[in-house]
C-alpha cells in the first residue's frame, strides 16, 4: 500500500492557495473564461500530461497516463463565476465589478490542479489513465454537456470506468466534512414558460374582452394543485411560479399574461411525467375558459445521479483518509441542480459536496453559495486535494 496524499498536499498548499486567490481575484463567468484557463494552464505546465483545450468554451482537458496499465477514471472541477457583487471583505475579493466565485469553483479549480500535481508525481506507480475535465460554464450554461460533445470522456483513448466531482458549500456543513448519498444527490432543473392569449378590451366591460389574467391565475394555483394530485409524495416534485406578468392598468384587459416557473424533479420517472402533464394543463385549462395558450417545458440540467457503487467507494475512501467522523450520508437530496449530471448519464460516478465554513461561523447559519457573502474556508484546499488524487488513485487500483 503506497502512502496516502494528505502529506504531499500539505505540502504544496501554499500554492493551491495562491492558485485558488488569484481566480477569486479574477472571477468570470460563462463559458468564456480565458483568464481563468491560462491560470489553470501555467498550473499544468510542466507536467506529464495530454493538454487539449476546447472549441466551444475555453474548457482544459488534461490526460495523465500511469506508468502501469489500468483503467480511466475522470475528475471534474467546475471553473466560473456567478453574476455576483461581493460583500465578503476578503483580502483576495473580486476585482472585477459584479463578478464573484460566489460558488467557490475557484477552490475546485485549484483543488483539481493541485490533484494533477499530486497524481504526476507518483505517474509510475499509477495503474491506469486520469482525465482532469476543466470546465466552464457550470452555472446554466451546460459546459459539461458541451465538453462531452468535444470528447472529454474519450480523452484518455477509452471511457472512464468512474467519475468523480467534488463541490465545496459555505455554510450546511462544518469545514472538512464530506456528505453526499446514493441515487438523486441534486434535482433535475428545467423550466415552463406559459402565454395565455386572450384578447384585450376595457376593463369595465370584461364580457366584450377575453381575459387572460384570472386564466393564468388558475393556471398557477392548478398545477400545484397537479404536485400533490399527480405525484408521489416519495418523490418529490417542487414547482415555482418565479416571473408573472400581465397588463398595463388597472382598466384595461391586456391581450396576454405570461409566466415562467421553475421545475424540479428528482427521477427521470416525474421529470418524464411532469413535462407532459404541465403542458397539457396549461393548455387545456385555457381552453376550458375558451382561450388558448402556449406553453413550453425547456429541458435544464437532468437529475445528478450518484452510482450505488460509486458512492458507496468515495465513502469508504473518505472514512478511511480522513476518519469516519469526516463523512455524512445526506438524508435528502439537494434541490439545486448540477451539469455534472450529464457526466454522471454516461459514466457512473459520485457527487460529494464538502464542508468550507470558515470555522469561526456556525454552519446551520453562515451565508450559502451564491450569497454576497459567502467565504469559502482555504482550510478546505490541501484535503479536497489529496481527495481528488485518492480517489483516482484507489479507484484505479481496485479496478486494475
Ligand atoms: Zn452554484
Ligand atoms: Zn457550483
Amino acid at each position: 500500500m503506497t502512502a496516502g496524499f494528505s502529506e504531499d498536499a500539505a505540502a504544496i498548499s501554499d500554492e493551491i492557495t495562491e492558485l485558488r486567490h488569484s481566480i477569486h481575484a479574477e472571477p468570470e463567468i460563462g463559458l468564456d473564461l480565458p483568464k481563468t484557463q491560462a491560470k489553470v494552464l501555467s498550473a499544468l505546465a510542466g507536467l506529464p500530461l495530454d493538454i487539449s483545450t476546447g472549441q466551444a468554451l475555453t474548457s482544459v482537458t488534461a490526460v495523465l497516463r500511469g506508468g502501469k496499465p489500468g483503467k480511466t477514471v475522470l475528475l471534474r472541477g467546475d471553473m466560473d463565476a456567478l453574476p455576483v457583487a461581493e460583500h465578503t471583505g476578503l483580502p483576495f475579493s473580486s476585482g472585477i465589478a459584479g463578478t464573484m466565485h460566489a460558488c467557490g469553483h475557484d477552490l475546485h479549480t485549484a483543488m483539481l490542479a493541485g490533484a494533477a500535481r499530486l497524481l504526476s508525481a507518483r505517474q509510475a506507480d499509477l495503474p491506469g489513465n486520469v482525465i482532469f475535465m476543466f470546465q466552464p460554464g457550470e452555472e446554466g450554461y451546460g459546459g459539461a454537456k458541451l465538453m462531452i460533445d468535444e470528447g472529454v470522456l474519450d480523452a484518455a483513448g477509452e471511457r472512464p470506468v468512474a467519475a468523480f466531482a467534488l463541490h465545496v458549500s459555505s455554510g450546511l456543513l462544518p469545514l472538512g466534512v464530506a456528505a453526499s448519498k446514493a441515487g438523486p444527490a441534486m434535482a433535475a432543473a428545467d423550466t415552463l414558460h406559459v402565454k395565455v392569449r386572450g384578447r384585450g378590451g376595457h376593463g369595465a366591460q370584461p364580457h366584450h374582452a377575453s381575459d387572460p389574467i384570472p386564466v393564468a391565475c388558475e393556471i398557477v394555483t392548478a398545477l400545484q394543485t397537479m404536485v400533490t394530485r399527480r405525484f408521489d409524495v416519495f418523490d418529490p416534485v417542487v414547482v415555482t411560479v418565479g416571473t408573472f406578468h400581465a397588463g398595463t392598468t388597472d382598466n384595461v384587459i391586456p391581450d396576454e399574461a405570461a409566466f415562467v416557473a421553475t421545475v424540479r424533479t428528482f427521477s427521470p420517472r416525474s421529470r418524464d411525467l411532469i413535462r407532459d402533464a404541465s403542458v397539457q394543463l396549461v393548455r387545456q385549462l385555457a381552453g376550458a375558459h375558451g382561450l388558448e395558450a402556449d406553453a413550453e417545458f425547456v429541458d435544464g440540467y437532468p437529475v445528478t445521479a450518484n452510482d450505488q457503487t460509486e458512492f458507496g467507494f468515495a465513502a469508504r475512501t473518505i472514512g478511511e483518509v480522513f476518519g469516519e467522523h469526516r463523512f455524512i450520508t445526506a438524508p435528502n437530496p439537494l434541490t439545486g441542480s448540477e451539469d455534472f449530471s450529464y457526466v454522471l448519464e454516461q459514466v457512473p460516478g459520485a457527487y460529494i459536496m464538502v464542508g468550507a465554513c470558515p470555522t469561526d461561523t456556525d454552519a446551520a447559519t453562515a451565508p450559502f453559495n451564491h450569497s454576497p457573502e459567502a467565504i469559502f474556508d482555504d482550510g478546505v484546499l490541501a484535503d479536497g486535494t489529496a481527495l481528488y488524487a485518492e480517489l483516482a488513485q484507489r479507484r484505479l487500483a481496485e479496478v486494475s
